[in-house]
């Protein structure tokens, strides 16, 4: 079985000892090995610190946008391959794998086109000069300088390339090198991505490095110029906190963790609206897209209590037409989890809500089309219910990673807010209504708490982006248990990967540096 090699100090090197396994989910054979035993991560990490961020660094944003522009050539021209091991290792159906591959091209365009909009500049600006003397002879102002260190990823299994690229694209074009390390269940589609950049020689050595498997001494080697990006378990999470390399060594750290993300249909609609319709829609799209193995995927739908039945009769029959199985088959709309420890998972949440909520569409009744049931990871898309959200607890706590959301009832727009916040701080929330100003207090309401929130009306029906889709232009990450972090955002992202610093001197020094 091939052993995918890793690229470390700009060079192709395999591991010494067995590694892991990958897996088809849908068929239960194995694809690929991937192993990380014996690789010396110190010396790879200063061949990027030194060769990889040295050379990035020589480039103008505009440059550095160049090279953007020539991996989203490079992964276009590929994408052939990057659909047919999405399917094999992910086992999603081909507009699930649209969404991670076409997500990452995109994303990598769109940062290739803000890259103009900074020249031909190597440090960016923070604000105006402030007069710090009377006279105005001595000034200060804020500038942005690239990191001296590398970007480290340690990738959730969900996005093996949107996840990726999404992080990599605001960190080369801030002129500093990536080293990636993806989970290790869908670790091939990044490994061929990187694999397929590094054969193209469009990056300088150095810049784009791939560690698959074990995690084992990845922070150990972490100095504290780094930074390092997180996404995976608020577990997890947790043990990265705790690292010396954080904790100690002032590591940078992003953190995107779970989420209970959640829906909330306003006040004032019935079940003929067109707001209703849209409500319907985006939950039943957000609880089957990925098989629900979304970070942003809608876990909570919230809708006044007069509308309950009809929400729940609604969802019911739509989800009912969701054929799931084996995504080679043309009729399957949503294929398959990741991996038997991922169906474990989600079946052990489903368990547990069980236990407090009443099940209204039971995934069980879905038979699966082209696959065995015994060997592949698939579960049907299962709707709870829960009457009285107050008295509820695992809805608003347990984030059950698959296509599995609650409905739940409130009494008032402040209701429907109070039982939103029991989330503990989410990435994204949407709204559905027709009122301009209650949909805009509503937002504002919930700003504190949320990365993003997504307001539906009728008059953006057909131009809405998608609760769960994460645009470039709009920042992802979110507070408390969504792990408080901040990525995307346009330019906003190229702050994690830069340093500010005042610099205090006389208005020539200044006027030197602006240029
Ligand atoms: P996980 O077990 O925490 O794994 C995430 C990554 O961390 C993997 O690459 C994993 O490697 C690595 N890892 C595991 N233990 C580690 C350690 N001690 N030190 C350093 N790295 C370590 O999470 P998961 O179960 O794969 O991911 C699912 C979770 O991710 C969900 O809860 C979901 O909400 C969250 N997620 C969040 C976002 C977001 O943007 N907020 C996006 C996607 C997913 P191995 O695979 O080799 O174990």
């Amino acid at each position: 079985m091939m052993l995918l090699p890793n690229h470390l100090s700009g060079r192709w090197t395999s591991g010494t000892g067995t590694g892991s396994v990958l897996r088809d989910p849908v068929l239960g054979t194995e694809l690929v090995r991937v192993d990380a035993t014996g690789l010396d991560l110190p010396a790879g990490f200063a061949f990027a610190r030194t060769q990889g961020a040295a050379a990035l660094r020589e480039l103008t944003y505009r440059a550095r946008g160049e090279l953007l522009a020539a991996i989203a050539k490079v992964l276009q021209a590929n994408r052939d391959a990057y659909y047919e091991i999405a399917t094999a290792n992910s086992g999603t159906v081909k507009g699930d794998s649209a969404v991670d591959i076409d997500g990452a091209i995109y994303t990598l365009g769109t940062y290739a086109k803000l890259a103009s909009t900074l020249g031909d500049r190597k440090y960016l600006f923070d604000g105006d000069a402030t007069s710090l003397a009377k006279d105005g002879t001595f000034q200060s102002r804020h500038f942005l300088v690239p990191t001296r260190g590398l970007a480290l990823f340690i990738n959730a299994f969900n996005f093996p390339s949107w996840g990726l690229w999404e992080k990599a694209a605001p960190a080369l074009l801030s002129g500093v090198p990536v080293v990636v390390k993806p989970a290790t269940s869908t670790a091939w589609l990044t490994q061929r991505m990187v694999k397929d950049v590094v054969d193209a020689g469009v990056l300088p050595a150095g810049a784009l490095s791939v560690v698959c498997g074990s995690s084992a001494g990845l922070l150990d080697a972490l100095e504290p110029f780094d930074v390092l990006s997180f996404t995976g378990s608020a577990e997890t999470a947790a043990t990265i906190r705790s690292h010396p390399a954080v904790a100690q060594r002032s590591v940078r750290t992003n953190i995107e963790a779970d989420s209970l993300n959640s829906a909330i249909l306003l006040p004032g609609e019935d079940a003929t609206s067109p707001a209703f319709d849209l409500f319907v829609k985006e939950v039943a799209r957000e609880m089957t897209v990925k098989a629900g193995q979304k970070c942003t995927a809608i876990r909570r739908a919230f809708v006044p209590e007069s509308l309950y039945d009809a929400t729940a009769a609604a969802l019911n029959a739509r989800l009912g037409k969701t054929t799931v199985g084996n995504p080679r088959n043309e009729t399957v709309r949503m294929g398959s989890l990741v991996s038997r420890a991922q169906l474990q998972s989600v079946r052990d949440g489903i368990a547990a809500l069980r236990q407090e909520a009443q099940l209204l569409h039971d995934g069980d009744t879905h038979g699966l089309v082209d696959a065995d049931p015994g060997v592949a990871c698939c579960v049907g898309p299962t709707l709870f219910g829960v009457r009285d959200g107050d008295a509820a607890h695992i809805v608003h706590e347990r984030e059950v990673f698959g296509p599995v959301a609650t409905l739940v009832p409130f009494r008032s727009v402040e209701h429907a807010v109070s039982l939103v916040r029991r989330g503990q701080g989410s990435l994204v929330s949407s709204l559905y209504g027709s009122d301009p100003a209650a949909l805009a207090d509503t937002a504002i309401e919930l700003a504190d708490s949320h990365g993003r929130v997504h307001v539906i009306s009728p008059d953006v029906a057909s131009s809405q982006t998608g609760h769960g889709n994460v645009m470039p232009q709009s920042m992802h990450g979110g507070p408390g248990r969504a792990g408080g972090g901040e990525e995307l955002g346009g330019l906003r992202a190229l702050n994690f990967y830069h340093r500010r610093a005042a610099i205090q001197a006389g208005s020539a020094v200044l006027a030197a540096l602006a240029g």
